[in-house]
């Protein structure tokens, strides 16, 4: 990332602030609890450097949860990099981003092959002309960093319609019966996703269908908020206005109690990190600075 981060045009330091802040608080979480020295460990000059450029992560890994795992920072980086999103050869940008990310996964599984790290799925969605916008699946397959990140989704990174639809199954696997925040895209909206290391396309899955109504033959229901196909619309609402109007229109009839839906997603939240001793909630989500 810090490499990458020296190639960007803008300044994309606050991505690696980001990202780092996310691995440390991965580690405190797995059961080993790694600590930022075991990550960088055999580096010491590095750990070193880090530390004196990104002070923040060091400081806030015990006690902020990130916004978003770690290989959804990486795609914001791929991304920069590709040149605007605006770009006509957009077919070669989504190409040219896979294999960018195909390429960092294939590194990082001769390190460590346990999926800890790198998504499987890539999404882009688009209106009609419209800029591209991506999303990953999350790079946490397993319990609980996954139910962490699906949380600080719903409670402070997703488009709130995106977030209200997840919510409408999170935590509790079935449909609320007090909230309903599905809701049908608009027909001119495109949402696709593709295997990165497979290069395939992938049909959506069964809840993608229940949230977002995305039409499939799959059976398989991924755990809510799981596929990129989540992140990917919710980068897509929060900059297409008219996408967005026409969505908060097909829910705002329902009588819906998002109140009580959030409380039920802090609830389990905080369950969760109890028995993380060394993590004390300080109740927010990190933010890096310059954003
Ligand atoms: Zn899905």
């Amino acid at each position: 990332m810090e490499d990458m981060s020296n190639l960007t045009d803008g300044d994309t330091s606050f991505l690696v602030d980001e990202i780092l802040h996310s691995i440390f608080f991965m580690g405190k979480i797995t059961y080993l609890s790694f600590s930022p020295e075991d990550i960088f460990h055999g580096d010491e000059k590095f750990l070193d450097y880090m530390r004196e450029m990104y002070p923040r992560p060091f400081d806030l890994y015990s006690s902020q949860i990130p916004n978003r795992s770690p290989f959804s920072c990486v795609l914001d980086m791929v991304v920069r990099l590709s040149g605007p999103q605006e770009k006509a050869s957009s077919q070669n940008n989504l190409q040219e981003i896979q294999n960018k990310l195909r390429e960092l996964i294939s590194k990082l599984k001769q390190r460590d092959n346990s999926k800890m790290l790198f998504s499987t799925t890539l999404c882009v969605s688009s209106v009609s002309g419209s800029s591209k916008y991506y999303g990953v699946s999350m790079s946490t397959h397993r319990k609980p960093a996954r139910q962490i990140m699906v949380a600080a989704g719903c409670l402070s990174y997703w488009d709130d319609c995106v977030a209200a639809a997840v919510m409408s199954y999170c935590p509790q696997k079935r449909r609320k019966s007090y909230f309903d925040g599905t809701f049908q895209l608009p027909a001119d909206v495109r949402c696709e996703a593709f295997s990165i290391e497979g290069q395939r396309m992938m049909v959506p899955c069964r809840s993608c269908n229940n949230l977002f109504n995305l039409e499939t033959t799959e059976t398989k229901t991924n755990p809510y908020g799981n596929c990129a196909e989540t992140e990917s619309l919710s980068n897509l609402l929060k900059k297409e206005e008219r996408v967005k109007q026409q969505v908060q229109r097909c829910v705002s009839e329902r009588v819906n109690d998002r109140e009580r839906a959030e409380r039920d997603v802090l609830k389990q939240l905080k369950q969760i990190l109890k028995p993380y001793s060394g993590f004390t909630w300080d109740n927010s989500y990190y933010r890096p600075l310059d954003v």
